[in-house]
């Protein structure tokens, strides 16, 4: 599937796929914030569309992310035209297309800041998460921008299983 890539293959190597770095247009909050799932760094906002988004691409160096057919007349930088309104296939497209491997470092940003976890001592969370969590949980991490703290819980069991009903199985 590589339909909508504008000149993707010219400018990015096969080694630096896995690597890049995505600007999602507003529209697609919900694709950005299941990039960030899989360990993606996707920028995203309400600012992101049209001129902003190309903006933010060239300033940052990422692939745009849209649906928006305008963007590609604008003489972006490297961009993606995302097919379906639909999420799941969207991340699908994502996925073939930058070939992306979701299995390598899934749960490691911050799915609401897109800043990278860090590991944090059990100790030290022990006033900041629910009791149950605490005493239940012995690994943590931390996002330093919006002080939220992650663990390994039912919800991500849920998005794992999500991934390989999308047919994205890990290898
Ligand atoms: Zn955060």
């Amino acid at each position: 599937m590589v339909i909508g890539i504008g000149r993707l293959f010219k400018l990015v190597s096969a080694e630096s796929f896995g690597s890049m770095k995505f600007v999602a247009d507003k529209m697609l909050g919900r694709l950005a914030k299941w990039l960030r799932v899989i360990g993606q760094d996707v920028a995203y906002g309400p600012h992101l569309s049209g001129h902003g988004l190309i903006r933010e691409a060239r300033r940052e160096g990422r692939m745009i992310l849209t649906r928006d057919h305008s963007v590609t007349k604008g003489n972006p930088p490297d961009y993606l035209l995302i097919q379906s309104n639909q999420f799941r296939e969207q991340l699908q497209q994502v996925i073939h297309a930058c070939h992306l491997d979701p299995w390598k470092e899934p749960f490691t940003r911050c799915v609401e800041c897109n800043t990278a976890l860090v590991p944090i001592a059990k100790e030290k969370v022990e006033n900041r998460v629910p009791p149950y969590v605490f005493t239940t949980q012995e690994k943590f991490s931390f996002c330093s921008k919006c002080q939220r703290i992650y663990w390994p819980a039912t919800h991500q069991q849920k998005m794992l299983e999500e991934l390989k009903a999308l047919g994205i199985s890990s290898s």
